[in-house]
């Protein structure tokens, strides 16, 4: 793999530096793509997809020693860029942090978007996640998505009539890099959005549990109980394993309260046993939320 192409050098650093829950302790190789001139001579680099990572709040990192790639879009540049596309309409880059990118609309007068306040994650996170909060999901608010397909080395669109949405599920495949999308705001008082914002902030705060985490470690199952009940009934308040331990406050949450490195291994060792509990008590398969890099 070459290092020194228009990208920029590869970094090598560890996972746990680029996962919100500190979770991976083995080696990857870090590009940062600041335009997208950059993706074919990256694309003719690269001997495979890279993982794509955002700010890393929904995945846990790797222990093996092979160096895998992992490219991220700069935060600044062509991928913060917000243009107006229509009324209410702007074409924003995937590299925005969500909750600053709805701090700054609302500043502008726009808003719409409050109940995702809070969501930790890019724009482009949110995308492939279809992050959502409070019933609604970024999905409702997207009109058109401009990525970049790793799998043939082309450009990569969504337009809404295509659909493809889900609970935490996206049209984005897993070799998409999002690179713009456009989405649709509804106009506001800047006052009254932000106090809305914070509103949510202030919810979120009360309710999340302290030390690094990941979100919600189960999808809730359809026709059933929500995760974190079952997941409580089940006995996995306090499991751990390493660093991770199942939050006392909340049995769909997995911290850890020391915010050292810990090891992915463990991390889907206490996976594992949340899940097994669960279907042994209940006979119900939680699908994971979060994206692993292995
Ligand atoms: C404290 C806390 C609270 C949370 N609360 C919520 C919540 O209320 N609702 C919710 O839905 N989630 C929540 N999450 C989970 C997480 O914040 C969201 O899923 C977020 O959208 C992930 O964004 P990210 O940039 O961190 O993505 P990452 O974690 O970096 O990546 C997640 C996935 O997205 C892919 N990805 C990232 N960027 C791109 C891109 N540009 N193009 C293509 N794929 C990309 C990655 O490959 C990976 O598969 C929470 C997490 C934490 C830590």
């Amino acid at each position: 793999m070459r290092s020194d192409h228009s990208t920029g050098k590869a970094v090598t650093t560890r996972w746990y530096r680029l996962c919100s829950l500190k979770a991976g302790t083995g080696c990857c190789s870090l590009f940062t793509l600041t335009a997208v001139q950059e993706l074919p001579s990256l694309y003719d680099a690269l001997p495979e997809p890279p993982v794509l990572l955002g700010l890393g709040t929904n995945l846990v990192g790797s222990d093996k020693t092979e160096q895998k790639s992992v490219l991220r879009l700069a935060a600044s540049g062509d991928f913060a860029q917000i243009r107006p596309v229509g009324k209410g309409c702007f074409e924003i880059g995937c590299a925005w942090p969500l909750s600053r990118l709805l701090t700054r609309m609302a500043g502008q007068g726009w808003g719409g978007l409050s109940a995702l306040a809070g969501i930790p994650g890019t724009l482009g996170g949110a995308l492939a996640m279809n992050a959502g909060a409070m019933g609604r999901q970024i999905s409702q608010f997207v009109n058109h998505i401009r990525g970049w397909d790793w799998s043939t080395g082309q450009e990569w669109q969504w337009e809404k009539s295509t659909g493809g949405w889900g609970y935490r599920q996206s049209p984005l495949p897993a070799t998409v890099l999002a690179l713009y999308a456009t989405v649709q705001f509804q106009q506001a008082e800047p006052h009254t959005e932000r106090e809305l914002l914070q509103a949510e902030w202030l919810r979120r705060r009360s309710v999340t549990p302290g030390g690094a985490s990941a979100g919600s470690v189960f999808c809730n199952p359809e026709h059933a109980p929500p995760a974190g009940l079952l997941l409580e009934q089940a006995g996995c308040k306090g499991l751990s394993a390493g660093v991770f331990a199942v939050s006392q406050q909340h049995a769909n949450w997995i911290v850890n309260c020391s915010r050292q490195p810990g090891r992915a291994q463990d991390c889907m060792a206490l996976v594992e046993e949340m899940r097994t509990r669960v279907q042994k008590r209940f006979a119900i398969d939680l699908r994971c939320e979060w994206r692993w890099a292995d």
